[in-house]
């Protein structure tokens, strides 16, 4: 009994990981050299996956890779992960 619910917790677990790293996978990411700060890609996420500062950055988690950021980037810093 107990091995089977530690079995099904660590399938769980190995799911959870998987499906985290396949969010990951699906997602964009700003390039910290390329950033320039200047804020068009900001106002254009539907989700509002990116966030402010000195270099700005995409929370993976939230992004849904549409692609709106990076046609208004005017640095080519965004890009598929
Ligand atoms: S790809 Fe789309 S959802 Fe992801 S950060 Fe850019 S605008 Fe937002
Ligand atoms: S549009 Fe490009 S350079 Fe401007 S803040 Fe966004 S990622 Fe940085």
């Amino acid at each position: 009994m107990f091995a089977q619910q530690s079995q099904y917790l660590n399938l769980s677990k190995t799911t959870y990981n998987y499906s985290k790293k396949l969010k990951q996978f699906m997602a964009r990411v700003i390039s910290a050299d390329k950033c320039v700060a200047c804020g068009s890609c900001i106002g254009e996420c539907p989700v509002e996956a990116i966030s402010e500062g000195d270099v700005y950055t995409i929370n993976a988690d939230a992004c849904i890779d549409c692609g709106a950021c990076e046609a208004t980037c005017p640095n080519e810093a965004i890009s598929e992960a």
